[in-house]
């Protein structure tokens, strides 16, 4: 009997307490449990205290084999035997199951877990561990917050990207709102999003760092945005900034984009509909031509040929092209001259938009260039963490408070969760073989 209680309180694992009993009713384990404080003594005399009471209380733990468990803690109550003394009779507490609560201190620990490292939804969680919702969120705010608010999260950052995200979709009520992200480029960490995207949040969020962590930064990529760049230029004098290759692409593509919706409007009256021919191969010219299939190729060309009358949608097609090809350039040298032609090539299409991006680029020359100063520092993990911020934005389903958006981004991007790595069963000692 002895070792069937050990092995039982081995497979509780809660420190300081021991199982008595178990029960499955309706698909979930009932255990019950005690501390191995058999003796207690007051608190406010110190003579020994007597056994008064035992009162259960009922709190969720882990989950056990997929099922819910609920612990009942049968509580101790003591009487103080000091006729002297004020304490009268007090129930005893624990770290580990705090007054209270309905999870127990490790299933807390490990709501928050599944919410930031895994990105689980905090309905899926509590539906999991058999709490409510608020449960859940309170146990990710409290074991989460002093996770991202450790300094040496954010710490060493050599390259810093900054690029804005949308907070809040528009609606009836607002704009689209808008937050401007952080990233650690070269670690592949989200740093902190603030609301906001203008230099002035930008700007508020680097003078809150501390000396030695500014002094670090050398490269700042961003996306073109003039509020950034100016920010950055005040608040990081000595970084050198970089226009973020990516953003520099999507401006290219999306010039695409607004000439084939003029040529279409224009030819045809009307917005795209799914039978015309330019409207069908939107999504093909959009995609970097070393991509597309020979298929793809067909496809391109038959609605250029059909659409695109006066080559309009053509030459900024392959001016798209070649703005993403200039990043293949060997030397500043190289991507400088590539760039020139590049200016000359727009400058003699005669379409509007395509000789708009090429003054937006040439107000940038400094930043585009700085690219091949800097051994190719993109801002490609920016975007990746754009696509995870999507994702955790999903899971939320459309986050209402900042602070909970915010807390759910850090937790899931902008952190090194140091899990308990299991030893993989094969190899293993059979150390309970009979
Ligand atoms: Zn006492």
């Amino acid at each position: 009997m002895q070792d069937n209680g050990n092995a039982a309180t081995v497979m509780l694992g809660l420190d300081g307490f021991v199982l008595l009993a178990v029960s499955c009713k309706d698909g979930e384990f009932e255990q019950a449990i005690e501390t191995l404080d058999a003796e207690g003594m007051c608190r406010s005399c110190g003579v020994p205290a007597r056994l008064h009471n035992r009162r259960p209380t009922w709190v969720r733990d882990l989950p056990s084999g997929g099922r819910p468990v609920t612990l009942v803690w049968v509580k101790r109550v003591w009487r103080c035997v000091e006729s002297l003394c004020a304490a009268s009779t007090w129930t005893e507490t624990s770290e580990v199951i705090r007054a209270r609560a309905c999870l127990t201190e490790r299933a807390r620990a490990e709501a928050c877990r599944r919410v930031g490292q895994d990105g689980g939804s905090v309905a899926s969680v509590a539906r999991e561990f058999g709490v409510g919702w608020g449960t859940v969120m309170s146990a990710v705010r409290e074991y989460g917050e002093p996770l991202i608010a450790d300094p040496a999260r954010t710490s060493g950052v050599v390259a810093l990207g900054v690029d804005e995200t949308a907070f809040l979709a528009a609606n009836a009520a607002h704009h689209t709102i808008f937050a401007t992200g952080m990233v650690d480029v070269r670690g592949r960490r989200l740093l902190d999003v603030v609301p906001g995207r203008s230099g002035e949040v930008l700007s508020q969020w680097i003078s809150a760092q501390d000396l030695v962590w500014r002094d670090r930064v050398e490269v700042a990529a961003l996306d073109p945005f003039r509020g950034y760049a100016s920010a950055l230029r005040t608040s990081l004098p000595d970084a050198i900034r970089v226009l973020d290759a990516f953003h520099v692409i999507r401006l290219g593509f999306a010039a695409v984009d607004d000439v084939r919706r003029r040529i279409q409007q224009e030819s045809t009256g009307h917005r795209g509909r799914r039978d015309d021919p330019l409207y069908a191969i939107r999504r093909v010219l959009r995609r970097g031509a070393e991509h597309l299939t020979e298929h793809a190729w067909a496809r391109l060309l038959a609605g250029l040929d059909a659409g695109d009358v006066d080559q309009q949608i053509g030459l900024t097609w392959i001016a798209a092209q070649d703005l993403r090809r200039i990043y293949h350039s060997a030397s500043r040298s190289e991507a400088e001259t590539r760039l020139y032609s590049w200016f000359v090539h727009c400058a003699d299409s005669g379409v509007p938009e395509l000789r708009r991006l090429a003054t937006t680029i040439d107000s940038w020359t400094e930043e585009f260039l700085a690219y091949f100063d800097t051994g190719g520092i993109s801002n490609g993990p920016t975007e990746a963490m754009n696509l995870l911020i999507k994702k955790i934005k999903r899971v939320g389903h459309g986050f209402r408070n900042f602070d909970n958006y915010r807390l759910r981004l850090l937790l899931h991007c902008g952190l090194d969760w140091q899990t308990h790595q299991t030893t993989p069963l094969r190899g293993r000692l059979p150390r309970l073989a009979a």
